[in-house]
């Protein structure tokens, strides 16, 4: 592992943010008058979040999370642990996971059983991105930006070990050195 990573780009900084104004049109329908509650996994969310809330003009709220997925490297293990809680009360609000990328379903799945527990008045995902053909556990995943192949992807967001999480455009990681 050196610095000799090969990354080619798979989407770029104007097909992310027509992506992103696509996805506040469709959340903008449907949370107007609701006041919802934002919640953004961490760390990879945080600028997705952050782009999608610029393009919401009505009242919201903004909660994080951080969850451990992966016990090592880049394979997810099914086992999920809350590293981070959401702070406020949730219970009556309308909820709305902002997610990074949904690879095998087992960090949304985990996620959202333990956000229903806290009884929201209701409870969606919204998610940048989806992997289809790594899916292990099925979650309905109600606003999708980009669907993407069995690749492991870095940039806007998304790290490989802490690294290139602020490229503005979307890579596919080619050869991982
Ligand atoms: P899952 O539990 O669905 O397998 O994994 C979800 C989490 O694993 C994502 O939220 C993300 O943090 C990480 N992950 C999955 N696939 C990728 C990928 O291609 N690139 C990066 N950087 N992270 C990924
Ligand atoms: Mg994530």
């Amino acid at each position: 592992m050196g610095s000799e990573v090969k990354l080619s780009v798979l989407f770029t900084r104007d097909e992310i943010a027509a992506t992103v104004n696509k996805l506040a049109a469709e959340i903008r329908q449907d949370y107007l008058s609701k006041n919802p509650i934002l919640i953004a996994v961490l760390k990879g969310s945080f600028m997705f979040l952050s782009d999608l809330i610029r393009q919401l003009d009505f009242p919201l709220e903004v909660e994080f999370a951080q969850l451990s997925s992966y016990e090592r490297g880049t394979e997810s293990s099914g086992k999920i642990r809350v590293v981070q809680d959401v702070q406020s009360n949730i219970k009556g609000r309308h909820v709305l996971v902002i997610e990074d990328i949904i690879d095998t379903g087992f960090t949304a799945a985990f996620f959202l059983d333990h956000l229903r527990r806290k009884n929201p008045a209701s409870l969606k995902l919204c998610a940048l991105t989806d992997k289809p053909s790594r899916t292990q556990v099925k979650v309905n995943i109600d606003y999708l930006g980009l669907t993407i192949p069995d690749k492991f992807i870095v940039g806007y967001g998304l790290d490989w070990d802490e690294r290139f999480r602020h490229l503005p455009d979307i890579y596919v990681v080619e050869d991982k050195g």
